[in-house]
């Protein structure tokens, strides 16, 4: 059965999006079969997958108001099966807060496809709200990525105790499969320090190796393919291949 790993920090520009991408396609070149799940209403995994949410008759959104099964939305790109997303996702969000049952709803509609792959990886929406909820019950992990640029950690700790409640509530099982470390110096003090910090502060793995900050990750994205493609010996690249291999492991 896959192995389901949501990526969330309700922190914006951690690199959620970009490890969800880059994490996937590097699971692919090894064989993998990889569905990645856009939970954000902005779309950003679906844009730079070069799939435009306009163009679409159906998304996520679909999905989480029952309308349509998992496998009617999915799009092959460049090996990967995206669910996409689409700014209609912020309106599920009020339609489910009136439901029962309303934190299942993404991991129900997983089980029709899950046995389909070996890894399903959800892009969490940087919000604590009920769409990180749905992500967070439908997975069996979760990975945290981070800044290593900044020693303010505080959305990590709010983060776990929302995982905490996710635990007694909704998902017994989820596991914390680690801290992702992005956009890390490593010529610099403090990178180092805050993989200390955060490790020691949160009492949490800080996987390795962290993925250092280059300007040809920033750039991928807007070639609609992942570092992997379009700097495919970069040291980021070489990274996120790494981290493939740990997730793997400990999946
Ligand atoms: P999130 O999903 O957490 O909001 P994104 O994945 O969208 O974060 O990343 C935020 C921005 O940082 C994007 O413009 C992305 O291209 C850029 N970025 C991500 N990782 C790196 C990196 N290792 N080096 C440089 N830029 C990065
Ligand atoms: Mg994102």
């Amino acid at each position: 059965m896959g192995v389901v790993i949501a990526v969330a920090n309700q922190k914006g520009g951690v690199a959620k999006t970009t490890t969800v991408h880059t994490l996937a396609a590097a699971l692919v070149e090894r064989g993998k079969r990889v569905l990645i799940v856009d939970l954000d209403p902005q779309a950003c995994l679906t844009y730079e997958n070069g799939v435009n949410p306009d163009d679409l008759d159906a998304t996520v959104h679909d999905v989480m108001l029952g309308r349509v099964g998992i496998a009617d939305v999915v799009i092959d790109v460049n090996g990967i099966d995206l669910v996409p997303s689409s700014i209609d996702l912020a309106g599920s969000e009020v339609h489910l807060l009136t439901k029962t049952g309303r934190e299942f709803v993404l991991g129900r509609a997983l089980r029709a496809v899950v046995d389909d792959y070996d890894f399903v990886f959800i892009d969490c929406a940087p919000s604590l709200g009920i769409l990180t909820l749905n992500g967070l019950t439908a997975a069996g992990h979760v990975l945290i990525p981070f800044q290593a640029e900044t020693l303010s950690h505080r959305a990590v700790g709010q983060l776990l105790e929302t995982i905490g409640d996710v635990r007694a509530y909704t998902n017994e099982g989820l596991e914390v499969m680690g801290a992702v470390a992005t956009m890390f110096d490593g010529r610099t003090n403090l990178g180092k320090q805050v993989l200390v910090e955060v490790a020691e502060t949160h009492d949490i793995e800080v996987l390795a190796p962290p993925i250092p900050r280059s300007v040809k990750v920033a750039e991928a994205p807007g070639r609609g393919r992942s570092v992997l493609d379009h700097a495919r010996r970069s040291k980021s690249a070489e990274a996120y291949r790494a981290l493939a291999l740990e997730v793997e492991r400990r999946a």
